[in-house]
């Protein structure tokens, strides 16, 4: 991991890769905590899509963020980009709602931002493939399908049994003081077949008005051959 990756194959589309990608762009930590984030080969247009979209996230990450690290982030780093994406900044200002759920017994709220949600999984099928090559030199086949989606406390409970070391490779990630922590494990029978779970900033809170106790914190993405029913895939 760290700086070295392969040079060759596009983790992300297994055309010739001539760039260094890191598989979380260095825009989503503070300027201190960007050493040793995981790098991948990757050609010039996946760079170059999987670029625009970190764009996006690094502006809209801080907002809903649930980490020490998110505040300083929205004060220091987002005013910059807004400056630079009128439209952004001003979906943002009108979209904002307020939101309550419930925790336990507790009543919380909290304003909640729009956020273009199909983007967001969209940018864990490129990370999906790129962390099962920073950690296990393994490029999934391009037939493959990548699943991705929210899972709520209580499907999260019956997945985490999924992660007891039984698979080919175990994998884990604490990027920038805990800002985005992943897990990952690898099929013995099939090294393409990747399961992972990520926490963003702390967790961010993905709901509705209508917010229930059930709230979907974790983020999940799966390469397998088949797609996993219920979850968006590419
Ligand atoms: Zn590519």
């Amino acid at each position: 991991m760290g700086k070295r990756f392969k040079s060759g194959i596009c983790a992300y589309c297994g055309a010739p890769g001539s760039t260094a990608d890191h598989v979380f762009a260095r825009s989503f930590f503070p300027e201190t905590l960007r050493d040793d984030l995981p790098q991948v080969a990757a050609c010039a247009p996946c760079n170059s899509e999987k670029s625009k979209i970190e764009h996006y996230l690094a502006t809209i990450l801080p907002f809903a963020g649930n980490h020490p690290l998110s505040k300083p982030m929205l004060e220091k780093q987002v005013p910059r980009r807004l400056a630079k994406n009128g439209k952004l900044h001003r979906t943002l200002a009108e979209g904002q709602v307020g939101v309550r759920w419930t925790e336990g017994a507790t009543e919380q709220s909290s304003f909640g931002i729009p956020y273009d949600h199909d983007l967001l999984l969209g940018y864990l099928r490129y990370v999906a493939k790129g962390l099962a090559r920073a950690h296990w030199d393994c490029t999934i086949p391009q037939h493959y399908a990548v699943s991705t989606g929210l899972v709520t406390a209580g499907q999260n409970a019956i997945l985490r049994n999924l992660f007891v070391g039984r698979g080919a490779g175990y994998a884990r990630g604490n990027l920038g003081d805990g800002l985005i922590l992943y897990e990952g494990q690898q099929a013995i029978d099939d090294p393409s077949l990747t399961m992972w779970r990520f926490l963003v900033y702390g967790g961010m809170i993905f709901s509705d008005q209508d917010a229930v106790l059930d709230i979907p914190r974790d983020l999940w993405a799966i390469t397998a051959k088949k797609p996993i029913p219920g979850l968006p895939h590419d």
